[in-house]
């Protein structure tokens, strides 16, 4: 997705060679018009797959799988990370790594927002090593729900997320998707651009 790239060249930052910083459009401060035309995107190549439901986690899949419910006129609901006192009966839960909090944690969500009548599309920011894709199928499965495919912001395909999820059957699209990260360059394909490296003290 040719505006999504431009964006990642303009303002990503890399931390290092495998971690991407896009805090000014996706992980801290949102963009609503580009998560308009992302969740335009994913709408598009799902559409005709008859999604009931998209299925994220919090916090920074919200806003692409919002704007995606929106186009396909869906709900959306989002895996919790943590316990919550609301947030107590029926629930499903998967075990998740986190790729950049370096821990697992357990996930979780309510009975009652996912049925063996859903046919739910997974989404989130980044694909990296697909621990949080896989907890999302997970959770799907143990509902019984069916899964259309998952679509990804940015994957970062020198990661195994991608072909782990493939391997399993699973349809991945993916907006943008980095080759590497080596040299403080954000790299897509055959292309190399510079972008900022963030200098840490
Ligand atoms: P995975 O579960 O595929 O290993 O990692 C995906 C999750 O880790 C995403 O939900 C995202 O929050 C986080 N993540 C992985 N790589 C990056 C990265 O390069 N930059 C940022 N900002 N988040 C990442």
């Amino acid at each position: 997705m040719e505006l999504l790239i431009e964006k990642i060249k303009n303002e990503g930052i890399v931390l290092s060679s495998s971690v991407l910083k896009v805090d000014s459009f996706l992980n801290h401060q949102v963009d609503p018009q580009l998560m308009l035309e992302i969740g335009k995107e994913f709408a598009e190549r799902f559409a005709h797959c008859g999604i009931t439901k998209i299925l994220t986690i919090e916090s920074s899949g919200i806003a692409p799988a919002v704007m995606t419910g929106l186009q396909l006129n869906v709900p959306v609901v989002f895996a919790r990370k943590r316990k919550s006192l609301t947030l107590v009966n029926n629930l499903i839960t998967a075990s998740v790594y986190s790729f950049t909090k370096e821990e697992t944690s357990e996930i979780s969500v309510s009975n009652q927002y996912i049925s063996e009548n859903d046919k739910v599309l997974i989404i989130d920011d980044f694909l990296a090593n697909g621990r949080a894709s896989l907890g999302l199928a997970d959770i799907a499965s143990k509902a019984k729900a069916s899964i259309a495919g998952i679509g990804i912001v940015i994957e970062k395909g020198f990661q195994d997320g991608g072909s782990l999820l493939r391997d399993k059957g699973y349809r991945v699209e993916s907006l943008a998707i980095i080759d590497s990260l080596n040299d403080g360059l954000v790299s897509f394909e055959q292309q190399t651009t510079e972008t900022k490296v963030e200098l840490t003290r």
